[in-house]
């Protein structure tokens, strides 16, 4: 089946998820905007995504007409007020409860009654999140995954009140956007991170009892379980106090010590070293180019 795209989209935060996801559906031919609290954290976004574009030309998976086209069709602003003309406004601001909640509700008293507002988040309750709007059936989890534009993955979350009707148009979108969609229920960590966390996690114990090198760990990881990279390598890119938070929310959420962080983690994060963000984690990066 196919599924036309919305007519016009918001993503609000431009950041490492937001200017992919803005990408994406520019891509497709929809009308984006994205959102942010600063012009210059809008146009970093917007040069982000200027680049990646670039990329997608010089190796052929993108012609340069759609590439300009999709160039055209992102604006941005720091005003929310844009949110009473999408259809669907997806959220990918810092994983922060507060902050969330405030964009909710603010995205919820401006956007038309039908529209869809759906969250990127990592961990946080989708519930939760809905329960404070007045539109709980058609708010919804749209979990895209770093890199957006070449990763094929969106875990779409139902929370506890979204409808079917919800639920279906999220899927027919992401799959129109060339993803593939796969339905999660709302519980902490979703699928996605309660089984990659305890995963990086368990690396970072082998790493500090001295079980292997870290390089051994990720190379076992690799050529043993034929993962693309190893654990403490994805925990760097993916950044290491990411990695805390939401090992913190699935500990409290699910009530577990098992999901407890790896002291290792947060001594990483204490000394500020959250992985290529500060271009120091497990790894060294102040060499890389
Ligand atoms: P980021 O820090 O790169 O970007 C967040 C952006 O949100 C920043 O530009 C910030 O200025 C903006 N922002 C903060 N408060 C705002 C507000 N009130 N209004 C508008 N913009 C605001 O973060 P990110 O890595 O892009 O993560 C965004 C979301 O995506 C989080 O919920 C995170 O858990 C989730 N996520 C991240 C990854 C990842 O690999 N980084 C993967 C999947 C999901």
């Amino acid at each position: 089946m196919t599924h036309n795209l919305p007519a016009a989209v918001a993503v609000i935060g431009a950041g490492t998820m937001g200017n992919g996801i803005a990408q994406t559906f520019a891509s497709c031919g929809v009308k984006t905007t994205m959102v942010d609290v600063k012009q210059e954290f809008l146009d970093r976004g917007l040069a982000t995504i200027h680049k990646s574009l670039g990329k997608f030309v010089e190796k052929g998976t993108l012609t340069a007409d759609v590439a300009e086209r999709a160039k055209g069709l992102i604006t941005t602003t720091t005003d929310l007020g844009v949110l009473a003309g999408v259809d669907l406004c997806v959220e990918a601001v810092t994983e922060n409860l507060d902050v969330k909640t405030r964009i909710f509700q603010t995205a919820d008293a401006t956007m038309k009654p039908a529209a869809i507002l759906a969250s990127n988040t990592s961990s946080i309750s989708i519930t939760v999140l809905a329960a404070r709007t007045k539109r709980a059936d058609r708010v919804v989890g749209m979990h895209f995954m770093n890199p957006v534009p070449l990763m094929k993955l969106v875990e779409l979350i139902r929370g506890n009140d979204t409808s079917d009707a919800t639920a279906q148009a999220v899927e027919g979108w992401a799959r129109a956007l060339g993803k593939v969609p796969v339905l999660a229920n709302d519980y902490p960590g979703f699928v996605a991170n309660r089984i990659l966390m305890p995963m990086i996690n368990e690396a970072a114990f082998a790493l500090m009892e001295g079980v292997a090198t870290r390089e051994a760990i990720d190379e076992i990881m690799k050529l043993g379980m034929n993962h693309p990279m190893g654990p403490l390598t994805l925990a760097d890119f993916i950044g290491l106090d990411v990695c805390v938070s939401i090992l913190d929310v699935m500990k409290e959420g699910l009530g577990d010590d098992k999901y407890r962080a790896c002291p290792l983690l947060r001594r990483l994060v204490a000394a500020g070293h959250l992985g290529r963000k500060t271009k120091r984690g497990f790894y060294d990066y102040t060499q890389a180019k």
